[in-house]
């Protein structure tokens, strides 16, 4: 390793713990964001947006309520962050964009995720952010690498501007990828409509240092339901018949979904994960709540899901004379990626020293909402591909032990930037 290679290594691991330490879960991104723009302004980018100004307000999806916003805002105060960067991202508006225009060429784009997950992160011994200093310090966790997004993004968009890549680049540093609350609300901004290719990445998945998926399909299309049912109480002994069951009406909603048929065009899923209902033992419960998911190898496979799941919610509702409120919590199409483009990125891949494995293409069998951009992409005539950047990941994604190899870091800044300078020369 050259010393030059060394150092780029150092100031990639140094970026990534970094955002290791301070995860902020979806919509909540305040000091990430700040500290991407702070790296984005040392850098020199052409334009940069921030919240708002590229994120389609009311497009967005689960965002968290106000007082939660505000713990985490006030938080990103007291750690320093500056007072004109907290306004505009006020209510929950985070995540930048940043765009290179340098001559005369394609349009590129580049999406990657920043946002942690509201869980706790492993302080054993055996778990090198605990050995090594840098774990989390604000009872979320990067149990997703998107710690290494975010150093992916910042890393790309350098050597893209030190390279000869002639065109306009724009990468956006996404919110609220774990609530599929954030990707609609980039995609419905307009900001990617001009866009000739777009990458979106993502590391580990199961896949080991080294080893580079030129582009991910097979993606689930997803969304999320939120039921609320409403009864009315009465005395469960003396007038069990003065009542509405709220509980009873979920209970037949729940076994109901599970019961929705199989579909022959491909995979579909359904899971009520969270319930709750009820208020005592001898009070016949007046409401009771639903969260849960469908899903579908096609958005039509998840259309069809969610319409059962939806007739299933309000017949149980009317079973038990109990109304229903139902709300789409989130949700995310499936995707494909384009195979010219996927061709390239494994050529590049193939070249890209750290990397021994390439594959043309790999499924994703989970959700991303990345899957909005890459289609409204697509939808404009551009391709767009998902890669996939192997990294050995002792626990499994969304665990308490995940971790990120560091040496498949500048691995995936060299994919991604050498893709997108080839991407300019039409090569
Ligand atoms: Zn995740
Ligand atoms: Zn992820």
């Amino acid at each position: 390793m050259s010393s030059e290679t060394a150092t780029e290594r150092e100031r990639l691991v140094g970026l990534r713990r970094e955002f290791h330490r301070f995860p902020e879960p979806a919509w909540r991104e305040f000091r990430t964001t700040a500290r991407i723009v702070e790296e984005l302004e040392r850098i020199g980018v052409d334009r940069l947006l921030v919240g708002r100004e590229f994120i389609d307000s009311d497009a967005r999806m689960s965002v968290p309520d106000d007082e939660e916003i505000a713990r985490w805002f006030e938080d990103a105060r007291a750690a320093g962050v500056d007072e004109d960067l907290l306004e505009r991202m006020e209510g929950g508006h985070t995540g930048a964009l940043a765009v290179i225009e340098q001559g005369e060429g394609p349009t590129v784009g580049l999406r990657v995720d920043i946002d942690g997950l509201p869980q706790p992160e492993s302080e054993s011994e055996d778990h090198v952010p605990a050995a090594q200093g840098f774990r989390s310090e604000t009872g979320a966790m990067h149990a997703c690498g998107h710690d290494a997004h975010a150093t992916f993004g910042l890393g790309a968009i350098e050597a893209v501007k030190n390279s000869d890549f002639e065109g306009t680049l724009k990468v956006v540093f996404q919110p609220a990828e774990e609530v599929i609350g954030g990707g609609k609300a980039v995609a419905e901004s307009g900001e990617f409509d001009d866009c000739d290719h777009l990458l979106a990445v993502h590391v580990g998945l199961d896949h080991p240092t080294g080893e580079v998926v030129a582009g991910i399909d097979g993606f689930l299309a997803v969304q999320h339901v939120e039921a609320a049912f409403t009864g009315e109480p009465s005395h469960a002994g003396a007038h069990p018949e003065a009542g509405r069951n709220a509980n009873l009406a979920l209970a037949t909603a729940v076994q109901n979904l599970y019961a929705i048929p199989r579909h022959a065009d491909g995979r579909t899923r359904v899971n009520a994960g969270i319930i709750r209902g009820g208020s005592a033992t001898n009070i016949v419960s007046d409401g009771a709540y639903i969260e849960g998911e469908v899903r579908g190898s096609t958005t039509e496979l998840k259309d069809y899901m969610a319409e059962h799941a939806e007739r299933v919610l309000r017949s149980a509702a009317e079973m038990h004379d109990c109304e229903v409120d139902v709300t789409v919590a989130g949700e995310a199409p499936s995707a494909v990626s384009d195979e010219e483009l996927r061709e390239l990125v494994g050529e590049v891949a193939g070249a890209t020293p750290g990397v021994d494995t390439v594959l043309d293409r790999d499924e994703l069998g989970g959700s991303e909402d990345a899957t909005y951009i890459m289609q409204r992409v697509q939808d404009h005539g551009g391709t767009a591909a998902y890669v996939g950047v192997g990294t050995d990941h002792p626990g499994g994604h969304h665990t308490a032990t995940f971790d990120v190899d560091e040496d498949s870091l500048p691995v995936g800044v060299s994919v991604l930037a050498e893709s997108i300078r080839r991407l300019s020369q039409g090569e």
